[in-house]
């Protein structure tokens, strides 16, 4: 994998720690260096970074305790890449087998929101500041009201250094919680 992969990794996307990070486990507890060593090379979520870069994975261990772990990002790679869930998805479908990407997911125990990829929100709409300076925001698709309201040009900015800002809506599909077991999807509704 090359560096351009490597820093493409995105927050709530399935990755996987390829070795055991240098003076990582010196400070901690024999549980915790237990379980870090157990997720190497299986997949585990990445939850963000923090304001030094290093990339934080959640994973639960076998007891059922969750673990919070701060790696740098050149050591893990993608659990999954997109090749991978297309060949999945195809062959379950010529198997005659559910083939979502939700399907994929349960399948390997990725607990993830498909359709708001774990945030448990979703971009409804934008808001702004027009040309006199008043906050003005309105419900639709991103792309066509950037065009249409012109928020490109530095006179609609928000402020100095953002251009505009979403609006946000719970996700309906999970109700918020970011979580594929909480979706309304879980028994396979056909679209
Ligand atoms: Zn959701």
């Amino acid at each position: 994998m090359d560096r351009h992969e490597s820093r493409g990794l995105r927050p709530n996307d399935m990755v996987v720690l390829r070795e055991m990070p240098a003076g990582l486990l010196d400070d901690l507890p024999a549980e915790d260096q237990r379980a870090i060593a157990e997720i190497i090379g299986k997949p585990v979520r990445l939850n963000n970074y923090d304001g030094d870069g290093r990339a934080e994975l959640e994973f639960t261990d076998r007891d059922g305790i969750i673990h919070f772990v701060f790696v740098k990002p050149d050591i893990l790679s993608p659990a999954y890449t997109i090749q991978a869930i297309k060949d999945w998805r195809e062959n379950e479908y010529k198997a005659g087998r559910p083939s979502e990407l939700a399907d994929f997911y349960r399948a390997h125990g990725i607990d993830i929101c498909v359709d708001c990829g774990g945030q448990g929100t979703r971009v409804i709409g934008v808001r702004w500041r027009d040309d006199e300076g008043m906050e003005r925001s309105e419900v639709g698709p991103v792309a066509t009201l950037v065009q249409i309201h012109t928020l490109d040009d530095r006179k609609c900015w928000l402020t100095d250094v953002r251009k505009w800002d979403y609006l946000y809506a719970p996700c309906l599909s999970c109700q918020g919680s970011g979580k594929l077991s909480a979706s309304s999807k879980s028994d396979h509704v056909v679209e």
